[in-house]
């Protein structure tokens, strides 16, 4: 028989090596909404504005008043591997949402991106990247912070276009990613303009420049994504142990949902859909609730960095604890103590 063919071994090229990334880091538009907002938190914004067409598939703007891009430095931000965020080779202490400076270079292989923008002090600029071709530098006109344009993600890409659902269906999930990220920064004010469909919708999350408070902003922004009567039911947690901490809120029994949807988990202030946190939020609730009810809680546990492992998943939604247990421990105890208490009061109060 015929000897299997052999071709020479090549180094890939580096349109081809971020069109395989962008597959890993960028699943759908919503995938690229999370990777821009990310930024520009990372880049410090107060204010973010997201404004999509096409359920996001022709146009995602993202316009931030965040620290802005040095012109000289826009070709790297476009290129593989180049990040701010990532000092020296420690992968145990990371803060910042990115650190692997591989989204904008995705978004420009599978899309048409633009970046414009300004530093203090400095001169606004603007760079194209289309299909992984780069444009030069030109001088642009911006008051401050970044805008970040991309045009029809996945041209470059047919086969991943087929796999993109209705208009509908992607503005949703751009919708849940927005609110997952507000819910995550409640001091940043969002807003999200979805022009599919020919009209206009508007959402916004306004930052409360009032109070500096933690619990009051957190509680504001849940009010206004799931609604006050939930917000009005929600138990505050607020709990230590073995330096991780728990804060949020968790909504009463009688306030479960028939999905996940109500869930919003945190580590670090990092946004996850992580099965040790969802277990330990269900284990919390399972004296209370059947097994088809899904609790309602906004919880963020904080650690040392250094005891939780964020690079083990490309959208980086999956985290690893190095010490699984105290994590658990703490989430079903501190969420078992504020639902018995409030049990316990409800008791008392039809007693009394
Ligand atoms: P990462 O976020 O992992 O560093 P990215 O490809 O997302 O990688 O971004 C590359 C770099 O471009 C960032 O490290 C940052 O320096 C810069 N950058 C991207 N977006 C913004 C923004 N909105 N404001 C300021 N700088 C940004
Ligand atoms: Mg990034």
């Amino acid at each position: 028989s015929k000897p299997a063919p052999r071709a020479p071994i090549r180094q890939l090229d580096d349109t081809v090596i971020n069109r395989i990334a962008a597959g890993e880091v960028v699943e759908r538009p919503a995938s690229a909404v999370k990777e821009l907002v990310e930024n520009a938190l990372d880049a410090g914004a107060t204010r973010i504005e997201i404004a999509i067409a096409d359920g996001g598939k022709t146009l995602i703007r993202v316009t931030d008043d965040g620290c802005g891009i040095d012109g000289a430095d826009l070709p790297l931000a476009l290129s593989r591997h180049a990040t701010s965020k990532l000092n020296d080779a420690d992968l145990l202490d990371i803060r910042s949402f990115g650190f692997r400076g591989e989204a904008l270079p995705s978004l420009g292989a599978v899309g048409r991106l633009s970046i414009t923008s300004r530093i203090a002090g400095g001169e606004a600029s603007v760079i194209v990247c289309d299909g992984g071709r780069l444009s030069a530098v030109r001088p642009a006109a911006l008051a401050c912070g970044t805008v970040v344009e991309l045009r029809d993600l996945f041209h470059a890409t047919p086969a991943r276009l087929k796999f993109l659902r209705s208009d509908r269906a992607e503005s949703q999930a751009i919708g849940d990613v927005v609110k997952r990220l507000a819910m995550a920064e409640p001091f940043v004010g969002f807003t999200l303009r979805d022009m599919s469909g020919g009209g206009e919708g508007r959402v916004t999350f306004r930052a409360d420049p009032e109070t500096g408070d933690l619990f009051g902003a957190l509680h504001g922004r849940l009010a206004r994504v799931l609604g006050s009567d939930f917000a009005e039911n929600a138990l505050r947690i607020e709990a230590a142990r073995e330096g991780l901490s728990l804060t949020g809120y968790a909504a009463l029994p009688t306030y479960s949902r028939g999905s996940a949807v109500a869930q919003f988990l945190f580590v670090n202030g990092r946004p996850v859909r992580d099965k040790l946190l969802i277990g330990a939020l269900r284990g919390a609730y399972a004296d209370f609730l059947s097994r088809d009810r899904h609790p309602a809680a906004v919880l963020n546990l904080d650690c040392d960095p250094q005891r939780v492992d964020v690079n083990v998943h490309p959208a980086k939604a999956e985290v690893r604890f190095r010490e699984p247990g105290v994590a658990r421990g703490l989430i079903v105890s501190a969420l078992r103590h504020a639902l018995a208490e409030a049990g316990h009061r409800a008791s008392t109060t039809v007693a009394g």
